[in-house]
């Protein structure tokens, strides 16, 4: 199968000694192209550990990262950057968005930042597709939390990217800001192929996925493929029941 991601026993521990914490304990699991994965667990399970990880903003102790056919383990801080800003698209819980500049503008802030001439029909077309045509000008400020999101999607996705991390995308939404968010996450999957890996707690999120996988104490769980809210919410329980 063409997988965007993989990752081979991949181990993260934070700290050392009797205060260390294995947050990903030998974690092994692949990503196909033009899939959308969600990732749950309880609190603490390794959910953003994975995700950096896998999108090359924090290095695994030991293990495989293979981004688009790039081995990531071993790369240069420089390289490692480059890669990040040709090939990975991530998104956080709160946006990031910087509050004196358009939208436009932030969505244009990685090419500036690497000294590139921004592309206005890219930037524009990005836009249009989370559903912003007309909100070029705006700040964050004078736009909804949903619609600051979508924003911040369009600026992962700019440069076309093979992948789409997000961290809790809707973490910080209402219901209906959320179903938004999500459904356009879901469009990007369905009409352009785009591969997304999203942790979430909500199973009503996770949902919107092809596939969930289960994280617990830094070690998958199991995965469900076509999940609804309610299979989601079930296994849910049983992980956090098993973790008390
Ligand atoms: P999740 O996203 O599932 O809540 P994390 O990946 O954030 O879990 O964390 C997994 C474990 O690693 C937790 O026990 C957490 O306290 C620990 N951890 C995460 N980041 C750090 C860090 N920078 N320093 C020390 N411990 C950390
Ligand atoms: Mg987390």
């Amino acid at each position: 199968m063409d997988e965007t991601v993989r990752l081979r026993c991949v181990r993260r521990t934070y700290g050392t000694g009797a205060g260390a914490v294995t947050a990903l304990d030998d974690v092994t699991i692949g990503f196909a192209a033009g899939t959308f994965t969600a990732i749950m667990g309880p609190s603490g399970s390794g959910k953003s550990s994975l995700l950096q990880c896998a999108a090359g903003l924090d290095r695994p102790d030991s293990g495989s990262v293979v981004v688009a056919g790039v081995e990531l383990t071993g790369l240069s801080e420089k390289r490692l950057t480059l890669l990040r800003r040709e090939s990975i698209g991530f998104v956080f819980q709160t946006f990031n968005l910087l509050p004196m500049l358009t939208a436009a503008q932030n969505v244009a802030l990685p090419a500036r930042l690497a000294g590139r001439r921004p592309d206005r029909a890219a930037i524009a077309r990005a836009l249009a597709e989370m559903g912003l045509a007309g909100r070029e000008r705006h700040r964050p400020s004078e736009l909804s939390g949903g619609q600051q999101q979508r924003v911040a999607i369009a600026r992962a996705l700019v440069t076309r990217p093979a992948v789409v991390f997000a961290d809790e995308p809707t973490g910080a939404l209402d219901s209906g800001a959320s179903r938004d968010v999500l459904a356009k996450l879901r469009d990007l999957v369905d009409t352009q192929r785009q591969t997304i890996i999203m942790v979430t707690h909500d199973p009503v999120a996770a949902a919107h996925a092809d596939r969930v996988v289960f994280l617990a104490d830094g070690r998958l769980v199991g995965e469900l493929t076509a999940p609804t809210a309610e299979t989601v919410a079930a296994r849910m329980t049983r992980l956090e029941l098993a973790a008390c």
